[in-house]
């Protein structure tokens, strides 16, 4: 298969995505509302069309009129998603996005990509690192396979400097922000600057599932790629997986993950993209909602007697706040709090009647966990007493009650 194919649909944009008529570029809540609408011979409507098709025909001459030629390297619905997500990334320089058919197909994707550029891959994960990281890590990366890791605290940058010293183009220095289940910020800007300065070979990863570019734009922070979980705020309605990698255009990483996306095909289907399509759309005024009802949930939560830490970064005691001040737009939907132990976490979201007891984030409905038991082990970074919560868009009076009831559950008499 010949690169110049992948080049080609990489950095196609999407068809009919609004220009301005002045010279000021259009803000981003407004190419949200107006994702993916991409009128054909067929259709002028407004919900972009789906194509399920898995092979396109080819002129007389050999060529590939659009330039599709087999679903599993690009699919047209699959092509207008990427580029509404490069879209989404910078309006300052162009961005090559590929799609997988999960977050963890995504991260396999990197960790493969880089492996087959460099002949070995090194990650620096987070110590409170997404556990499905760790988990595929050591399920299929045993000993011997190449790819090796290590953990770091991203906020402490004695450590951060230490760990890299030595580092080359093997390395990929993988950072979450906010971070899972603790809340911690990385200086994604900080952060690379140290890269730059100790080994500026090694590449910036940034999972920024947790603040989706309405929140924080990870490329023009500084970091060379991004990886979104779509099944949480992308889709944002609890009813599609995906994954996402976006970097800048032509770039080593960038073009070898578009390789090896066709190479392997755990990519989406059309209907999955038209569904994070249409996610995306309101997606802007979902996850305003879900931080505005998180705010309010971490004040709260701090006033109750039956609560210890409450980790959010909007929050002025959260040792990340000030950082968080400045990369982010919002504080994001997801809060999480320690009540005592195990007995008393389990305890209070027992008690749950609107928030719902579910693993993920992102959706419209609040979800609770209690996290250190679905986490598995030797893999555990999560308190006994700890309980996530994804804020939903719910009535906050609602949610409040709600709380109020399942704290009271552990109310000492
Ligand atoms: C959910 C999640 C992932 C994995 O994504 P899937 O779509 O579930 O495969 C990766 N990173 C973070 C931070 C997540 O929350």
């Amino acid at each position: 298969m010949k690169r110049s194919i992948f080049r080609t649909i990489s950095t196609t944009r999407s068809l009919a995505a609004p220009t301005a008529k002045s010279s000021s570029p259009l803000h981003l809540h407004t190419l949200l509302s107006h994702a993916g609408i991409s009128p054909t011979a067929h259709s002028s409507g407004l919900s972009p069309s789906i194509d399920p098709s898995t092979t396109f025909e080819r002129s007389p001459d050999l060529t590939f009129p659009l330039g599709h030629i087999y679903s599993r390297i690009s699919n047209p619905t699959r092509s207008n998603l990427e580029s509404v997500l490069s879209s989404l990334e910078s309006s300052t320089f162009p961005c090559q996005t590929s799609t997988f058919s999960s977050g963890m197909a995504a991260v396999n994707s990197v960790i493969t990509s880089n492996l087959a550029l460099h002949g070995s891959c090194h990650l620096l994960i987070p110590d409170d690192c997404y556990h499905g990281v760790p988990y595929q890590l050591t399920t299929l990366f045993h000993k011997g396979s190449n790819v090796t890791w290590s953990k770091c605290d991203f906020t402490n940058y004695n450590e951060v400097v230490s760990k890299l010293k030595g580092k080359g183009p093997e390395t990929i220095v993988w950072a979450e922000t906010p971070s899972n289940p603790l809340l911690k910020i990385t200086d994604i800007s900080t952060l690379k600057a140290t890269i730059n300065k100790i080994s500026p070979s090694s590449i910036l990863l940034v999972d920024m599932t947790w603040s989706p570019p309405t929140i924080t734009k990870g490329l023009e922070e500084g970091a060379d790629i991004v990886l979104h979980s779509c099944t949480k705020y992308f889709g944002g309605h609890s009813d599609v997986l995906m994954g996402s990698i976006t970097t800048r255009v032509n770039t080593e990483i960038g073009d070898m993950i578009r390789i090896q996306q066709g190479a392997v095909g755990g990519v989406p289907g059309a209907w999955d993209c038209w569904l994070v399509l249409r996610g995306l759309r309101s997606m802007h005024v979902r996850v305003e909602r879900a931080c505005e009802n998180a705010g309010r949930l971490a004040g709260w939560l701090e006033g109750r007697e039956e609560v210890g830490k409450v980790h959010y970064p909007g929050l002025v005691t959260h040792p990340g706040h000030e950082v968080a001040k400045r990369q982010m737009e919002m504080f994001g939907g997801m809060v999480s709090f320690e009540v005592g132990g195990r007995e008393e976490a389990v305890k209070v979201q027992a008690g749950a009647e609107v928030v719902r007891r579910a693993t993920s984030l992102g959706g419209t409905e609040t979800l609770i966990e209690h996290r250190e038991s679905i986490e598995p082990e030797g893999g555990k970074v999560s308190p006994e007493g700890l309980l996530r919560v994804s804020v939903g868009i719910e009535k906050w009076e609602d949610l409040e009650r709600d709380f109020e009831r399942m704290l009271d559950g552990i109310k000492k008499k």
